[in-house]
């Protein structure tokens, strides 16, 4: 897995300061993408743990980490986001854990990938479904174009429906 980027903290990329991870790699090619770059799956340097969880160690006013990209979830990369998540949760158990994918929930769930489940049961909020060009709203929170959705993946786990977050 190669990674494009990262910011040590951001408060535009889900709930309170976060630690942002953007995985390359993306198949989804969406009109408009906010980061053309990283659809390139060789583009950027190779993931380097230590150098993320020492970031994050060090940073006493991060709540959670933010997976985003490119496509965080294509098959090439689970494993690596999946190794990534369980490895901050050992320094830092009570972090959040966001992230952002082109594909749908549904299209998640439907490709019964058992990596794929495993991350969905542990992360805290999915924003999902690709970006489109003509429903772009910059008064949306967190997403950039309405389509998408901000799931709730605690309660989505536990009932078995999507429920979306509730940001009030
Ligand atoms: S899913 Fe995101 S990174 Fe991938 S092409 Fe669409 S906007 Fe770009």
């Amino acid at each position: 897995m190669n990674i494009a980027g990262f910011y040590d903290e951001s408060i535009s990329n889900g709930l309170g300061w976060r630690f942002v991870l953007f995985v390359s790699g993306c198949p989804h090619h969406c009109k408009g993408c906010h980061n053309p770059e990283a659809q390139d799956f060789s583009y950027g340097k190779p993931y380097d743990k230590n150098l993320y969880l020492a970031r994050i160690q060090e940073n006493s006013i991060l709540r959670g980490v933010t997976f985003t990209g490119g496509e965080p979830l294509c098959p090439q990369n689970v494993e690596g986001v999946l190794d990534f998540l369980y490895e901050v949760k050992k320094i830092k158990p009570n972090f959040d854990f966001w992230c952002y994918t082109g594909y749908t929930y549904e299209e998640l769930i439907a490709r019964n990938d058992p990596k794929t489940n495993e991350f969905l049961n542990q992360i805290d909020v999915l924003i999902d479904g690709r970006f489109v060009e003509e429903l772009k709203d910059p008064e949306l929170y967190f997403r950039g174009s309405s389509n998408q959705r901000i799931i709730d993946m605690k309660k989505t786990n536990e009932l078995k429906k999507i429920v979306l977050l509730d940001l009030d």
